[in-house]
């Protein structure tokens, strides 16, 4: 898959997260690593940089060569039919890290508690259980696949 095209199956998911779990959508920026470069990516993050967060006014999501290598032309289901991220096609890197860093959103809109990249603290379990109430599993499914 190349970088745009996914960058589109990124955006719909997270489109689709907002209006499952009531949030107002922030920037994403999913751009392609690249280690020698000096450029910057649409939200100025130098391109050499791999690592994906969340800092209340954007989600980063870097991918690399190697991934997208990898990935087939397949868009997983929504809502997720498999909730176990060892599930390579369901769970894609990509699909495991953005619903990572929209747990950490869910802490600092809806739960008001993020306290900057912190997991297992009190507003990331309840951050776990609001998104398990939204898509009507268990805080256990979800646990599963952050
Ligand atoms: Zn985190």
């Amino acid at each position: 898959m190349r970088i745009d095209e996914l960058r589109k199956v990124v955006e719909r998911e997270y489109s689709r997260l907002c209006e499952v779990l009531k949030l107002d959508p922030i920037p994403l920026d999913v751009y392609l690593v690249d280690e020698d470069s000096k450029q910057f990516s649409e939200l100025g993050i130098s391109l050499k940089s791999p690592l994906a967060f969340y800092d209340k006014e954007k989600i980063i999501l870097p991918r690399t060569d190697n991934e997208l290598n990898a990935l087939q032309n397949y868009e997983p289901k929504f809502p997720p039919i498999v909730w176990d991220k060892a599930h390579p096609k369901e769970w894609p890197l990509w699909r495991v890290e953005l619903w990572h860093e929209v747990c950490h959103q869910v802490e600092n809109d809806i739960i008001r508690g993020w306290k900057g990249g912190v997991e297992g603290g009190d507003a990331w379990k309840d951050a776990v259980i609001y998104i398990a109430k939204c898509f009507k599993v268990t805080k256990e499914q979800v646990t599963a696949i952050l």
